[in-house]
């Protein structure tokens, strides 16, 4: 699905991302862990084209994207992006939330948009929800609201960035649960997040990076069981 190579950025003279290599194939789940700092981040926005690379190659579905070639805005509706803080639009009722981008972007018709949005919601255990607004709920909510709100516009691929995060830790699960039911139903997704054990259990494949460079990969029991590469052991014995 996702082809990355050599793939290189900069921010000035901060070399944020060196030389990744990364294949990404249908239906696999892949957790990206590393320090702060590390590139994470904007190696996931590279891949949703919020941010430019410098050079390298991303082949998207078999595309050599270039925002030269390609226009950005078709490609990105196809990769679902769900942020640590939640961006809900206030003013929308979560339903509206949900609807807005197949309503305006993809021009979806209202009673297909809506039918679409409810069931969503009732996908992610909020099917009571659809009429309230985003204050109204728990940040666990509003996250699995973010996370329908992605899944509103069929995206091939579901790229999280520290999705719980944000969460105080009692609403962490919900969410993880709600990511784990993706995951089962076959949905390619790339995931940051500081969660060892739900990338342990869900993930097919763990990445560490270091300073802007994928340092070890791994099929994620054996990653976090017998890590390979010194750097991975040192991480992993701070953080486990
Ligand atoms: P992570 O997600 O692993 O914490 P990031 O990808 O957010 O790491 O950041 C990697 C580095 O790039 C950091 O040093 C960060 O300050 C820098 N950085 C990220 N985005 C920008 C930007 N838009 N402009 C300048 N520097 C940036
Ligand atoms: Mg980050």
């Amino acid at each position: 699905m996702i082809r990355v190579e050599k793939l290189n950025k900069s921010f000035g003279d901060l070399h944020v991302l060196k030389d990744i290599d990364l294949t990404v194939n249908e239906k696999d789940v892949l957790c990206l862990i590393g320090a702060s700092g590390s590139g994470k981040s904007t190696l996931l926005r590279c891949l949703n084209f919020l941010e430019i690379k410098d050079d390298g190659v991303i082949i998207f579905e078999g595309d050599q994207i270039e925002p030269k070639t390609h226009n950005l805005n078709e490609v990105r509706q196809k990769v679902g992006m769900v942020f640590q803080h939640f961006n809900l639009f206030p003013h929308k009722t979560v339903l509206e939330n949900v609807t807005e981008a197949p309503l305006m972007v993809k021009k979806t018709n209202k009673a297909t948009a809506v039918k679409e949005g409810k069931a969503l919601l009732e996908k992610v255990g909020l099917g009571d929800k659809y009429h309230v607004y985003p204050s109204k709920l728990s940040g666990g909510q509003k996250q699995r609201v973010a996370i329908a709100r992605a899944l509103a516009m069929k995206p091939d691929i579901m790229l999280f960035d520290e999705p719980t995060s944000a969460l105080d830790p009692e609403l962490v699960g919900e969410v993880l649960e709600t990511m784990k039911d993706l995951a089962k139903e076959g949905m390619t997704m790339i995931i940051v997040t500081h969660e060892m054990g739900f990338a342990k259990e869900v993930a097919d494949y763990t990445i560490y990076m270091h300073e802007g460079r994928i340092v070890e990969r791994g099929e994620s029991k054996a990653f976090f069981e017998h890590p390979k590469e010194e750097r991975t052991k040192e991480f992993l014995s701070k953080v486990l």
